[in-house]
């Protein structure tokens, strides 16, 4: 094959990149940024003023969260999720996989977020808000002082209905954003890729949201809603691959995390190493989340991001430099998975240049393995998850294998260690499905 991907033969690319052979060939690989860079506050394009500024504007809109989903009752109107100590699956994962994990196992419950049931409830919620919010204020309706409580109100719901929201999404992204401009008000439409579940749609449908379905994959779904929204000037486009808001609403989520650690007595300095697994679409939702992390903890948390054998569009960006110039279809890849939230081909830039300089890797996971750890996190600590959501799971196991743990970290370190797989979806999968995938992974 002599074509050029951007700019150079498959053949250079491979020269350059070794590991890309076994990318090609759909292969697990595990991927150590060898120009990894330290977090410094200076450094990064986003400053902390503008993460506290999403989670104080998440706190005024409490109050209607609360009314309008009741099952945030407990939380106080905050979107927010369990952080877990998984023993049983850390010894199941050892046996599994014959390999020491050493340290804490813990997961965060992110597929328990209440209104979505997965990580987009904290972007995408944030960036609708966000938009309702600048909306009112400007129209005079609200102020910042006052009881978000009455964005419930008859004439609000009526106000936000002159404008629409628009987003493109394989599935996940859509609920939230779906179910969130419903409630508001909007008028919204979700652009689905053809691998988005069709659960998920069906959902979507019942909320009075309008679906729309391309053949094609998620890149082709944004597009179609970007050009609809572009035309109209009271339409919101969310732009999973470029959107600051979006990145900002998921970056709040260590914030909290911090606090639930220190109940925990977990943690995290020099002597006492914190290692982070996020499964990895487009890449807001671990972009932001990691970003955040080495804000609070610089160079005692190490994150790593998990993408699907068949989509390692992230590592390929961030691997080569190329970010969004490069896709996985290029080099010949199908991005089939059944990790839908993953099923990404070609990776956000913004992400992949923010954020990227900070990973300490990115590792890729075959589907049938998603299942497997699917069913035995089931079998050991009875949660249950979607496929995407199992990626991280697999991070320690990889490592571990790389020789990484033991290369980079004394015994006596990784003993005081804290491994947290971000658990990205689940919690909204119906029972038939559910058991379909348990079935799939007791193999
Ligand atoms: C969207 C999603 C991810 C990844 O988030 P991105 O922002 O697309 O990288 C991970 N897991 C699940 C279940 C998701 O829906």
């Amino acid at each position: 094959m002599n074509q050029k991907i951007v700019g150079k033969d498959k053949r250079d690319w491979i020269r350059a990149f070794p590991l890309i052979e076994k990318i090609i060939e759909t292969e697990e690989v595990v991927w150590i940024n060898p120009e990894k860079e330290n977090f410094s506050p200076e450094s990064g394009v986003i400053k902390k003023e503008e993460i506290v500024d999403a989670e104080e504007r998440l706190e005024r809109f409490a109050p209607f969260i609360m009314r309008s989903f009741p099952e945030t009752a407990a939380s106080g109107g905050l979107i927010e999720s369990p952080l877990l100590e998984i023993s049983q699956m850390k010894k199941r994962l050892m046996k599994m996989s014959k390999e020491e994990i050493k340290g804490r196992l813990l997961l965060k419950g992110d597929h328990a977020l209440p209104i979505a049931g997965s990580i987009k409830a904290r972007g995408g919620i944030y960036e609708v808000l966000k938009i309702a919010e600048s909306l009112a204020l400007s129209e005079g309706m609200i102020s910042t002082d006052d009881d978000y409580g009455m964005l419930q109100e008859d004439r609000f719901r009526q106000f936000f209905s002159n404008y629409s929201i628009a987003v493109g999404s394989t599935g996940n992204l859509g609920l939230s954003i779906g179910i969130i401009s419903a409630t508001l008000g909007f008028q919204v439409t979700v652009h689905m890729s053809s691998d988005a579940k069709q659960w998920k749609k069906d959902l979507l449908k019942r909320k009075g949201v309008q679906v729309r379905e391309y053949p094609s994959d998620y890149s082709q779904a944004v597009e179609m809603g970007r050009q609809q929204c572009g035309e109209d000037e009271r339409c919101f486009f969310i732009d999973d691959e470029h959107s600051r808001d979006l990145f900002l609403g998921y970056a709040v989520a260590p914030m909290r995390l911090e606090k639930q650690l220190k109940e925990m007595d977990v943690r995290v300095d020099e002597d006492h190493p914190l290692f982070v697994y996020l499964p990895c679409g487009v890449g807001g939702g671990p972009g932001g989340i990691a970003y955040s992390l080495k804000m609070l903890y610089g160079e005692h948390v190490q994150c790593f991001f998990a993408e699907p054998t068949h989509s390692p569009s992230m590592l390929l960006g961030v691997m080569t430099g190329k970010h969004d110039a490069i896709s996985v279809g290029d080099f010949g890849i199908d991005n089939r998975t059944d990790a839908d939230g993953l099923a990404v081909g070609r990776p956000s830039s913004f992400v992949g240049k923010t954020v990227g300089p900070y990973l300490t890797g990115i590792y890729t996971v075959e589907d049938q393995m998603l299942y497997k750890l699917l069913y035995n996190l089931y079998q050991t600590e009875e949660i249950k998850l979607e496929p995407s959501a199992l990626a991280g799971m697999y991070g320690p196991v990889q490592i571990a294998r790389n020789g990484w743990f033991s290369a980079n970290y004394s015994a006596e370190q990784l003993q005081n260690s804290t491994h947290i797989v971000w658990a990205t979806g689940g919690s909204l999968v119906p029972d038939e499905i559910m058991e379909s995938y348990l079935q799939k992974g007791n193999v």
